[in-house]
């Protein structure tokens, strides 16, 4: 048996790089230290259909056919370049070149790029153009933080390894003593799994986190609060929690779907770095929003070196325009604007809002995916990929911005090709149609 070690777990933003791998006749057997979400990436499920041949089919409601790459490949492009407003979309499962080849695809085809923080953490991006972005990286709250705020989000089931390798229990050059040496305050209307470690739950009420936010910055520059409670808090605990906040040495706000996703969306988020800037004038206080997706974070950073956006970019008048609400994917899929589309690295089917993908239902759709997804139950052309950081390597970016080599472990089914290589086809494709 091989054992291969410091590998990179391609699943959540947390990006762990201390995975090791089991490996026997180019098959993952096993994992040491990914959590049980990391090892079930790492090792093939039983039942799973693993796509290995490109699939077509002219109709929807038509079985898939087996076509070669070429012909696969060729019909991807001729609906890409024929369509008058084709939108690609995902991304946020991948490394970083397949994304640079989306964006040069996107700008050919005068089409729409997007990733999946359209669901996620857009608003977040829309707040930070507003009023900052007082960031720091995991070392700094693993080594420094003595106050960890989570809000909004949920790690001991969507980020299983963050509260144990940097949050929380990580004992640090500053924090020797690990979980003893922080206070825990988690705001969620849920008493989650998280929720039942802290030192202070703050049980919001739903949709009410602008509220609260307010009323902690209100008390930060001594406003005093005339009612009893806010957001279903007592005003005594929201008092006790912005004293800690005060006299932290290392804060650290952590904020996830609950404040992105919820009623006052980016609103609670620059809301939220603002009570940040304000704390900063009485200790040191940074935050990193929980990106999903293990590259999520990397697509906008290419997205902006190459377009000057980080996502929701329209080629259509071959400049990138940046417009949210108009230029985004979602939005095109429910006003029935777009006319293809082509996903890779995501789940849209099963993730977006009923009305998006009865728009997807309706174009012709072309899946860049491994495995049998409720996108692909949609799709008019499958092209199976090699998956990135276990069959092929590349570049990913952490939640707080570092960039982080992926591994490659086995290698991929014969015939597979990897994200890149398969963008790269299309272009090649593309430019010998247009
Ligand atoms: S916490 Fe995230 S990155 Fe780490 S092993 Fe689990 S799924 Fe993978």
């Amino acid at each position: 048996m091989e054992i291969v070690k410091d590998v990179v777990c391609p699943f959540c933003g947390t990006l762990c790089d201390d995975i090791i791998c089991y490996v026997e006749n180019n098959h993952i057997v096993g994992t040491k230290n990914a959590c049980r979400i990391g090892h079930s990436k790492f090792t093939h499920r039983d039942g799973a259909v693993r796509y290995t041949e490109p699939l077509m089919r002219e109709n929807k409601k038509d079985d898939f056919k087996k076509v070669d790459w070429d012909t696969a490949i060729e019909k991807t492009a001729e609906i890409l370049v024929n369509a008058k407003r084709p939108i690609l979309y995902g991304f946020s499962a991948t490394e970083c070149h397949a994304h640079a080849y989306g964006m040069k695809l996107a700008e050919m085809v005068g089409g729409v790029v997007s990733n999946t923080a359209e669901v996620c953490h857009g608003p977040s991006v829309w707040a930070l153009q507003d009023v900052g972005y007082p960031i720091c990286t995991l070392g700094e709250v693993k080594n420094r933080a003595d106050v960890v705020i989570y809000w909004g989000c949920n790690p001991m089931h969507a980020h299983p390894r963050h509260m144990g390798r940097y949050g929380v229990f990580a004992r640090g050059f500053f924090r020797e003593r690990g979980r003893s040496d922080r206070t825990l305050i988690v705001v969620d209307p849920r008493k989650t799994d998280t929720a039942k470690l802290a030192d202070i739950h703050l049980q919001v009420e739903q949709h009410k986190d602008y509220e609260l936010i307010s009323a902690m910055r209100a008390v930060l520059k001594d406003f005093e609060l005339q009612v009893d409670k806010v957001a279903g808090i007592p005003v005594e605990l929201i008092y006790e929690a912005v004293d800690i906040l005060k006299n932290a040495q290392f804060g650290i706000l952590f904020f996830g779907m609950g404040v992105t996703q919820s009623k006052s969306k980016h609103r609670n988020i620059d809301n939220a770095i603002q009570l940040v800037v304000d704390l900063n004038a009485y200790t040191k206080f940074s935050l990193i929003p929980m990106r999903g997706h293990y590259n999520v974070n990397g697509f906008n950073q290419v997205c902006t070196w190459v377009s000057g956006f980080p996502l929701c970019v329209d080629y259509s008048r071959g400049y990138p325009r940046f417009n949210p609400g108009d230029t985004s994917v979602t939005d095109l899929l429910i006003r029935k604007e777009a006319d293809a589309m082509l996903n890779i690295a995501s789940d849209p089917g099963a993730h977006f809002p009923n009305k998006a993908v009865e728009g997807m239902a309706e174009i012709p759709l072309i899946a860049i995916e491994p495995h049998r997804t409720p996108t692909t139950e949609l799709a008019n052309i499958i092209l199976p990929p090699a998956i990135a950081g276990v069959e092929c390597e590349g570049t990913a970016y952490r939640m707080d911005g570092v960039p982080i080599e992926l591994k490659k472990v086995i290698e991929p089914p014969e015939g597979v090709l990897s994200d890149r290589e398969i963008m790269k086809k299309i272009i090649r494709k593309v430019k010998e149609l247009l």
